[in-house]
């Protein structure tokens, strides 16, 4: 059994809750954590909340279980950010850290001598992941953005830990699955690093409801238990997760009003009108068209639009 464990500038001792705030060496980055050394030896699983400010339902549910869940309740450790980016959450701005303007979900694993997020990345990656057994990143759909509940599992790394991470993620409540590619993202790098790990999405459109808050503490006390941190039996969702084996991910090329043709899930054929980009004057920027038929996963709500933002996302 670990007798005691270190995560930022907390130790806990088997037995031990600790709350208060940690940070990223240098960056300036404070966030609140909950440190929990269980009285049963098991895993040390990493629950992060709200790398992005805007995204409710996750940093709730975080700040809840985080409160709820004692030493008695755990097998192993667990680690709670409870949020990770508390200055974008205070200034309600999507995706980014305000005191860099970074999206701090986009530079891992980080460097130890580059911009905030590149820094921030390498001390969450090295201070943080390294430690852990599994790790679980929440988010949501940010104050902009509707989606429905989904969970992305690494398609990246040792077969053995995407396999892992694939069968955790069956055991959520969420409408779609999809295998990522992407490498930057804490959770993929995490996997490629030979831990494995999920994120998962719920909420969106900067609500939050009591709700989505307990759908989403079901399903962490539910991965939990399949990670065998909390006794009891896992509960298989009823109905399965449909699998995204292509998805293709649209950003804006023009900054601009943005006015969707569709509406979210709504299945489109190919050549179908997603969207339209217009400027101030009413005038035609882009049209976007789907070049495959598939189910709309994401979607940009906000009038405003920036080049290069995501606007659109379907898959099949
Ligand atoms: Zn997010």
């Amino acid at each position: 059994m670990k007798e005691k464990i270190n995560f930022g500038n907390m130790t806990a001792y088997p037995g031990e809750k600790l709350q208060g705030y940690s940070s990223l060496g240098d960056t300036g980055i404070e966030f609140p954590m909950t440190l929990i050394n269980g009285k049963r030896e098991g895993k040390t699983v990493i629950l992060s909340s709200g790398l992005h400010g805007g995204e409710y339902p996750s940093i709730e549910a975080a700040i809840q279980l985080a409160g709820e869940l004692t030493p008695e309740d755990i097998k192993g450790q667990l680690v709670i950010f409870h949020p990770v980016n508390v200055a974008g959450f205070l200034d309600r701005v999507s995706y980014i850290y305000p005191g860099s303007g970074e999206n701090l979900n986009r530079f891992y694993p980080g460097k130890p001598d580059g911009t905030v997020g590149e820094r921030a990345a390498y001390i969450f990656t090295g201070e943080y992941q390294n430690k852990a057994d599994f790790f679980i990143d929440i988010h949501g759909g940010d104050l902009h953005e509707y989606l429905p509940p989904y969970v992305y599992y690494p398609g990246i790394g040792d077969e053995e830990v995407i396999e892992k991470s694939r069968r955790a993620a069956c055991v959520l409540n969420v409408s779609y699955m999809v295998k990522s590619s992407a490498v930057t993202g804490a959770y993929n790098s995490s996997a490629i690093n030979g831990t494995p790990g999920l994120l998962i999405e719920r909420g969106s459109r900067g609500l939050w409801t009591k709700e989505e808050v307990e759908a989403y503490k079901f399903d962490i006390k539910n991965l939990l238990r399949h990670l065998e941190m909390l006794d009891g039996k896992v509960i298989i969702p009823e109905k399965p997760a449909k699998l995204i084996k292509r998805a293709e991910y649209l950003e804006a090329r023009h900054s601009g009003c943005w006015y969707p043709a569709v509406m979210l899930e709504e299945e489109v054929k190919k050549g179908r009108l997603l969207g339209v980009i217009k400027d101030f004057f009413g005038n035609i920027l882009e049209e976007i068209h789907a070049d495959f038929d598939g189910i709309v996963l994401f979607m940009t709500v906000s009038l405003a639009v920036r080049e290069g933002d995501p606007i659109i996302t379907y898959g099949v």
